[in-house]
């Protein structure tokens, strides 16, 4: 029986994860849930999960909860301190962290030191600090479980393999809404094209994230830091189906896919229950749906942001954070639509040109590069 805080569970992954725990009793229990504003399917979720400890991040919501839950018997917090807090309690084994954007760092540095496990979901988190994050789970022997679909397969792909070298993965991206789209067409989409992938409902983050390919950047620096790879041993490829998840080449030249419909739930219960492969009824995959699984090269001119997450990661140091922290404020201003989808690599680009580069980052260098490229962005965005 595993013991489990959801950061997050108010969220696309956070509810799947809800689902996964719910439909196996015998495997999980429910101990912490947390939210940032949405009070309301925070309480329902309360009500409905029965956790030990609800935190909502947003303090000025605290009294709405705490009311609404008065008479269960359930602990309420608020504030990101609690949040850096309840991850650290004897009664958790582990924290999925599911919160989106550079937020999760903290509570996963926490929750890593309190020697938890974590299933990761928040890829900003290996983004910003992977070396960092890397360490000190393996100084504290703790084990960091991909639940990103590509990650997860990767990881499947090398169960029983651990001591095979890898000699490269190649991570698949489906090319989100725009694949095949020339610079002219981008520059005139709107927000509500952006946030209609054709494969997966996800956070708006994410979802704007797969359209401009920074996803797949992303993904690329997350998959360094979780396997331990050199930056020529990481290749991406367009699958626009969104069938194989991820592949892994070995040294005798054979590649193992992962293969499945696109389900977060799948990755999210392979992280919860790995190394058991628990049973479920998620919809099946048959190849006579899919007569035709196709590939293509990513177009790195056109869709700029991954070949700029590409060069953060050459760069090394706290380059990513930069990248991430500028990312985050150019996908908030396309949400509030105040810049266009490609101004978006543009306010990316020159960040990362403007905020002083440091090639070995403490905790507390990430923390100023993160504010640093946050105030520049904005600048940016409102020049
Ligand atoms: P959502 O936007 O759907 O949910 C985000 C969750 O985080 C919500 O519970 C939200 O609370 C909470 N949250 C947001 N900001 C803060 C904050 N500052 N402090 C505390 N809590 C906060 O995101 P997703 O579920 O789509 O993604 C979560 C993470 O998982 C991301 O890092 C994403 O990249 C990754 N991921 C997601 C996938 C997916 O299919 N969705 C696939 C692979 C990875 P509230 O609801 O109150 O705002």
């Amino acid at each position: 029986m595993k013991r489990i805080a959801i950061l997050g569970s108010t969220g696309s992954i956070g509810t799947q994860a809800l689902e996964v725990i719910a439909a196996n009793p015998e495997s999980f229990e429910l101990e912490v849930i947390t939210a940032n504003n949405n009070a309301e399917l925070l309480i329902a979720q309360a009500l409905a999960y029965k956790p030990n400890v609800v935190v909502i991040a947003n303090e000025n919501l605290y009294d709405k909860v705490r009311d609404a839950l008065q008479h269960e018997p359930v602990k309420v917090y608020a504030g990101a301190n609690a949040l850096n807090a309840v991850v650290e309690m004897g009664t958790v084994d582990m924290v999925l962290t599911a919160m989106v954007g550079y937020a999760g760092l903290l509570p996963t540095i926490r929750a890593i030191e309190a020697g938890k496990q974590i299933a990761l979901a928040n890829k900003e988190t290996l983004v910003v600090a992977g070396q960092l994050v890397t360490a000190l789970a393996k100084k504290k022997g703790v084990n960091i479980y991909p639940v990103d679909s590509e990650h997860s397969a990767i990881f499947q792909c090398l169960a029983g393999e651990f001591h095979n070298p890898i000699e490269k993965i190649i991570l698949t991206a489906s090319g989100g809404p725009f694949r095949g789209k020339d610079a002219d067409f981008l520059r005139t989409v709107t927000k509500a094209q952006a946030l209609k992938h054709p494969n997966w409902e996800m956070g708006a983050k994410i979802t704007i994230d797969s359209a401009s390919l920074m996803n797949k950047g992303l993904e690329v620096i997350e998959a360094k830091w979780l396997f331990g790879l050199k930056n020529d041993q990481i290749e991406v490829i367009v699958h626009p189906q969104s069938i194989i998840h991820s592949l892994v080449q070995f040294e005798d030249g054979s590649i193992k896919a992962q293969l499945g419909l696109p389900d977060m739930k799948l990755p999210i219960q392979y992280a919860l229950g790995y190394p058991q492969r628990l049973k479920s009824d998620f919809p099946r995959f048959s190849f006579l749906d899919y007569p035709q699984l196709t590939f293509e090269q990513p177009d790195l001119s056109t869709f700029r942001n991954l070949q700029l997450a590409f060069n953060a990661m050459e760069r090394g140091g706290n380059m990513p954070c930069i990248l991430n922290a500028a990312n985050e404020v150019a996908v908030s201003a396309f949400l509030r639509e105040e810049v266009g989808f490609l101004e978006m690599s543009d306010i990316i680009e020159s960040c990362m040109a403007k905020v002083p580069y440091i090639a070995n980052p403490s905790y507390e260098d990430y923390v100023q590069t993160d504010r640093e490229a946050r105030e520049r962005s904005a600048e940016l965005v409102h020049k």
